[in-house]
């Protein structure tokens, strides 16, 4: 199940679950919309490959069990694990080639 964490790993704004900006990469780093486009030029700095926005997890259980009440966010705030310099290289190297040809 998707990890619906509670904040930009690159700015640490507030991405809370019907958060509209909030992007994710295949592996779930998460990131707002600013960041992605106009600092990340949507590669993920720690992976790589690209974004789309995150799904919205409804809050209405309109099925038994399956609903934001019962699969709650996650509370663990996640925060870049490499420097912002190196992240910009990493970057660089990346930003020119489109999602599905890296
Ligand atoms: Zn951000
Ligand atoms: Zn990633």
């Amino acid at each position: 199940m998707l990890e619906l964490r509670p904040n930009c790993e690159y700015c640490d704004r507030d991405l809370p679950p019907h958060a509209t900006d909030a992007r994710i990469c295949s592996y779930e780093c998460t990131f707002c919309a600013d960041c992605v486009e106009r600092v990340l030029f949507n590669v993920c700095p720690n992976c790589g490959g690209g974004f789309v926005p995150r799904p919205i997890r409804p809050r209405t259980e309109r099925r038994p069990g399956v609903c934001l009440g019962k699969q709650p966010a996650s509370t663990k705030r996640v925060h870049l694990k490499r420097d912002r310099v190196e992240c910009g290289e990493f970057v660089r190297s990346a930003r020119d080639t489109k999602p599905d040809d890296r």
